[in-house]
C-alpha cells in the first residue's frame, strides 16, 4: 500500500505502540484509584503531560488532555463565546476546520470572518484592519485562527497574528492540529488545540494548551478530578501515553521529518509534472499548494472516481477534507481560493509523512497521470 493521506491520519510509530502496550494489558488501573496500579496510570499521564509540554513549549499544568482535537477546539470556542458574549466578537477565518467553524456558529455571539488572500492565508494586514474596525472593548474580543490548513497545508503567520493580539491584550486561540507534525511553539498563544493521530500517535486523544486553564469550562461534564475538571471521563491512559511518546519522538526527529516532507513533496511535484507532460495532458493539471499537503486539480477528472481507481491499485489519497470523505461536496477552502465548483470536485489532496519514500511519490504520480489520461480520453 502507498499511503498518501497523512493529513487525515498517520500510521502509528512502532515506538509509540510499544509504549502504549503495558497500559492496555497489565497497567490497567484507573488513574483515580489509590492503589498502586492506579497510581502507575496517574504517573504515566503526568509523564506524558511533560512530554507534550516540552514539545510545544509550555508548562505541563497548561496541557489538558481531551478526547480529540475536536473537543479541544470546542472548549476553546466555548471560552471565546463567554468572552465575546456581551458586545464582543469572535474573529476567525473563512477556512477553519468544522470543529471551530460549527462551534463558532452555534455560540450565539457575533462573528467576523476574515476573508482569504488568493493563496488562502489570513493576511496580517487584513487581520489588523478587522481589529481596527471592530467597535468593541478589547477584552470582549476573541480570535481563533488556524495554524495550518488541513486541505491545502498552507500556513498562516500565526506568530505575527499572535504578536498583534498580545500587544493589544486580545485573547487568541489557534487550531494547531495540522501544525504539530512540523512543530508549534505556543508561547505567544493563549489557547492551542492538538491531536495525537496526526503525528504517528493513537487516535482518540488530543489536548488543549491553555495559558490560564482555570478560566475554562468543559464541554464533557463529569469527573471533577479528571483533567482538572475540564474533560470528564476516565482517562484514556494508553492513548495519553502514546501521545506523549509521539511528542517526545517528534521533538528529536522534527528537523529530519521536515526535510523528508520537503523532499517527498518535491519528488511528487516533479514526477506529476513530468508524467502529465509526457502524456500530453499537462493543461489539465493545476497545483494549488505545496508542502506536507499538496492539493492538485485535474480539470475534467472526477476526484471520487480517481480515488477509487487509485484505491484499486493500493494507493490512498483523498479529496477535500478527510473528515468529510463520505459526503462528496465542494470544499469551501478551495472555493475561497477561487476555484470553480467543477474544479473543486476535481481536486485531490496528497499528504506525506516520514514513512513515505521517493518510490511512493513516483508510483503515485504515474498512476494519477495514467488514470487521468484514461478518464479524459473517455470524456472526449
Ligand atoms: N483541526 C484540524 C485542522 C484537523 O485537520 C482535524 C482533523 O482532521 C481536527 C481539528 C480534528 O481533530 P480530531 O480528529 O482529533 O478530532
Amino acid at each position: 500500500m502507498i499511503y498518501l493521506d497523512n493529513a487525515a491520519t498517520t500510521r502509528i510509530d512502532d515506538r509509540v505502540f510499544d509504549a502504549m502496550v503495558p497500559y492496555l494489558r497489565d497497567e490497567y488501573g484507573n488513574p483515580g484509584a489509590m492503589y498502586s496500579i492506579g497510581r502507575h496510570s496517574k504517573s504515566a499521564i503526568e509523564r506524558a503531560r511533560e512530554q507534550v509540554a516540552a514539545y510545544i513549549n509550555c508548562k505541563p499544568e497548561q496541557v489538558i488532555f481531551t478526547s480529540c482535537g475536536t473537543e479541544a477546539n470546542n472548549i476553546a470556542i466555548k471560552y471565546g463565546a463567554s468572552i465575546a458574549s456581551a458586545y464582543g466578537y469572535i474573529i476567525t477565518s473563512e477556512i477553519e476546520h468544522d470543529s471551530v467553524e460549527r462551534a463558532v456558529d452555534r455560540s450565539g455571539v457575533k462573528v467576523k470572518r476574515i476573508s482569504q488572500t488568493g493563496k488562502n492565508f489570513v493576511s496580517v494586514d487584513d487581520f489588523v484592519d478587522v481589529l481596527d474596525n471592530t467597535n468593541s472593548p478589547i477584552e470582549r474580543l476573541f480570535v481563533s485562527i488556524m495554524h495550518t490548513n488541513n486541505e491545502t497545508g498552507i500556513k498562516n503567520d500565526i506568530e505575527q497574528i499572535a504578536g498583534v493580539c498580545r500587544s493589544r491584550g486580545i485573547t487568541i486561540h489557534s487550531d494547531c492540529v495540522q501544525g504539530l507534525y512540523t512543530g508549534v511553539n505556543v508561547s505567544d498563544l493563549d489557547l492551542a488545540s492538538f491531536s495525537s493521530h496526526k503525528i504517528h500517535g493513537p487516535k482518540g486523544i488530543g489536548c488543549l494548551y491553555a495559558r490560564n486553564p482555570e478560566k475554562l469550562s468543559p464541554v464533557i461534564i463529569g469527573g471533577e478530578h479528571q483533567e482538572f475538571g475540564l474533560s470528564g471521563g476516565t482517562e484514556n491512559v494508553a492513548g495519553i501515553v502514546g501521545f506523549g511518546k509521539a511528542c517526545e519522538i517528534a521533538m528529536t526527529e522534527n528537523k529530519s521529518n521536515n526535510n523528508i516532507l520537503h523532499e517527498r513533496s518535491s519528488d511528487f511535484l516533479r514526477e506529476i509534472d513530468a508524467t502529465f507532460q509526457s502524456l500530453g495532458i499537462s493543461d489539465a493539471l493545476h497545483i494549488n499548494s505545496d508542502g506536507k499537503i499538496i492539493n492538485i486539480t485535474i480539470s475534467g477528472v472526477d476526484a471520487e472516481t480517481m480515488i477509487l481507481m487509485l484505491d484499486s491499485v493500493g494507493i490512498c489519497v483523498s479529496a477535500g477534507s478527510a473528515c468529510r470523505t463520505n459526503e462528496m461536496h465542494h470544499s469551501k477552502v478551495l472555493l475561497k481560493m477561487g476555484l470553480s465548483e467543477e474544479d473543486a470536485m476535481s481536486s485531490l489532496r496528497i499528504s506525506f509523512s516520514k514513512y513515505n519514500t521517493n518510490s511512493d511519490c513516483v508510483v503515485a504520480a504515474n498512476r494519477i497521470a495514467e488514470f487521468s489520461a484514461r478518464l479524459l480520453k473517455e470524456r472526449s
